[in-house]
Order: structure tokens, then sequence, then C-alpha cells
């Protein structure tokens, strides 16, 4: 991944956190903003690099959505744009069926020149619905298996850096059978595809039989694999939340991050889910709300968007869109609290 110094990244593209009606009336606020933020952001940035963490392109704020790649997989960089993304997050395919499309080469060629064009970085690969890493059903376990290896090798093949991957549930089997199942399928799929993208595992809420709610699993998972070094963590901040990790004040974001600082590290964290919770603490509901209107709030946001390590990530909102423009609302919102910081 390319790195750029701060300054030199605050001067190619001094607006690149901004939507597109901002870019074009680049006013005293605006001037502003950015002095704030890049003030703010400068400590931020020096502690990422001390502690090893990438980056990312040392921009001010990183904020995009899930975009669709109807049509095309290219067209994803095109509703990025619309939406004034810094970053964004795909399915490379359909999510709710096991086949696949096969990726055809002029479309590889044009996500791989707007990626180039358009500045938008990095770009997160998803994995579809229907795959459980943990299942004790083998057929399930093999096609899950095989999409892993499949999907990772779609976004190598589409310069994407990050695939981010669900950790499955064990059906009633129990966490031993699960975690046993997970270490291999992870084994598996990552010395068969592709080296450069690395897979994230993303944190749940912990509805019943899932796997990887706490910390603490998410390690033991990590720890036990052959290649943990090509592997990284997503942290979404809903299913955190519903799995009984506070968020709502500084003081409790506070002992949350420690607690995964201490477990996980944030050298492994490259990417934050930003969605607010319709389930309260601890009800294990995977639920997204709109951003500010669930039990995460507004006041939840303001001090994710100002924690040193989280929001100095790139922050993908996956709220619903229950009316057309609900992603646009969401992205506002965002960017309100960020400067109300
Ligand atoms: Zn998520
Ligand atoms: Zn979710």
């Amino acid at each position: 991944m390319k790195e750029k110094s701060l300054v030199i990244k605050f001067q190619e593209t001094p607006l690149s956190c901004h939507d597109s009606m901002l870019q074009n009336n680049f006013d005293i606020i605006d001037y502003m903003y950015i002095q704030k933020s890049l003030f703010v952001r400068i400590h931020y940035y020096v502690r990422l690099i001390v502690l090893g963490i990438a980056p990312l392109g040392g921009d001010l704020l990183k904020l995009g959505v899930h975009v669709s790649i109807a049509g095309s997989v290219d067209r994803a960089f095109d509703r990025a744009e619309e939406r004034g993304c810094d970053t964004f997050q795909i399915f490379t395919r359909n999510p709710r069926g096991w086949k696949s499309k096969d990726l055809i080469d002029k479309e590889v060629e044009s996500f791989r020149a707007k990626s180039e064009s358009s500045g938008i970085e990095p770009v997160f690969g998803h994995m579809p619905y229907l795959p459980n890493l943990a299942s004790s059903k083998d057929e399930t376990y093999e096609k899950s298996v095989e999409t892993l290896i499949d999907e990772l090798s779609r976004c190598a093949r589409l310069g994407i850096p990050y695939l981010v991957t669900h950790l499955g549930s064990h059906l009633g089997q129990g966490k031993e059978i699960g975690f046993e199942r997970i270490i291999n399928a992870i084994n598996r799929a990552v010395k068969e595809a592709e080296i450069d993208v690395m897979l994230l595992l993303e944190n749940t809420a912990g509805t019943k039989n899932s796997m990887g709610a706490t910390f603490e699993d998410l390690r033991f998972i990590i720890e036990s694999l052959d290649e943990a070094n090509r592997i990284g963590i997503c942290f979404d901040t809903c299913h955190a939340f519903a799995a009984g990790y506070d968020l709502r004040n500084e003081e409790a974001l506070q002992t949350t991050m420690e607690k995964f600082e201490e477990i996980l590290g944030f050298q492994r964290l490259r990417v934050v889910h930003a969605n607010d919770s319709v389930g309260k603490l601890g009800s294990r509901l995977d639920r997204h709300e709109h951003i500010g209107f669930g039990y995460i709030g507004d006041e939840g946001f303001k001090v994710i968007l100002k924690h040193e390590v989280l929001g100095s990530l790139p922050l993908i909102l996956e709220t619903p869109v229950d009316q057309a423009g609900d992603d646009y609302t969401d992205l506002k919102k965002m960017r309100d609290l960020f400067q109300s910081i």
C-alpha cells in the first residue's frame, strides 16, 4: 500500500473527506475544518506510526459506505465518488447466493483504472452471506472454504487489499468445534489463495451460536492460525455494543479500547464498521441503526471519531438504506459529528 506523509497527502487532496457539494464550495469554514482536523490528527498520526499501524494514506477522516456493484464491479467507484467517500466496501459478487459470475478482464481493468484515478483507498471486500466457516455440516463447510479462497482471489485480481469475513455459527455443536472449523478453514484458504490480500476477522454481536463476539475468542483464533501475520481485525461498533462492550461515552470507550489493545493489539485493526445499534448494550442483537438514532447515539460516535486509533482508521457505514439517500444522510451525520469534536 502506498504510504505518503500526512503533509503531502494534505496538499494533494485537501478536500478528500468532504462530499462533492463541499468541494465546489471551498470557503472559510472548510479551511477552518481542515486546519482543526490537521492539528487534532497530527499527533494521532504520529502515534499510529509509532504503534506500527499502516497510516492508510494519512488522510484526515477516511469515511465511506458499503456500495453496490450492480451493472459492473467498477461502478462501485462511481457510486462511492457520488457520495464523497474516501474509502468503501463491496461484495465482489451477489451476496445472497453460492454461485458467482466470473470477473471479466474488461471490468477488472476498469476497476483498477478507477482505483488509480479516483484516489479512493483502501477498498474493502466483504464475504457473501451464506458461507459459514464454523459450520459442522460438511457440505456447507466445504463450500464456505471454497468461497473464501475464491473471494481472496477475486480481491487480489481487483487489487483490493482487504477481505472482511464473519466467523459463522457453530450451529449448536459448541464453541470448541466452531474454533476448530474456523481455524482449519482460514489455514486452508490463506495457504491456497493469493498472498497479497489480508483477511480481516469481524467481531460479532454474540447472537446465539455465533462465533467471534469477544476479543478473547478472536485472539484465540488468530493465535492458533499458521499465518497470523496475514490476518487483521474489522471492528464493528454495533456488534461490539450488542456483545456488551460499551462505547457510549469517553470513559466507556476508553475502557473497551484498552481491553482491545491489551487482548488483540491495535496493530491488527484495519477498519471500523461504524453502525449504530437497534439493540441495547449486551442485547446480542445484530441490527444496525442510523448513526445517532440507536443506543450508541451521537455522543458515542463523537468519542469514536475522536478516539486516537478508531478515528484515524477507515470508517465504513453499513447502516440501513430504507429510503434512497439514507446513506448520504448517515455520511453527512458522521462528518457533522467529526466537525463538532
Ligand atoms: Zn460489519
Ligand atoms: Zn451486523
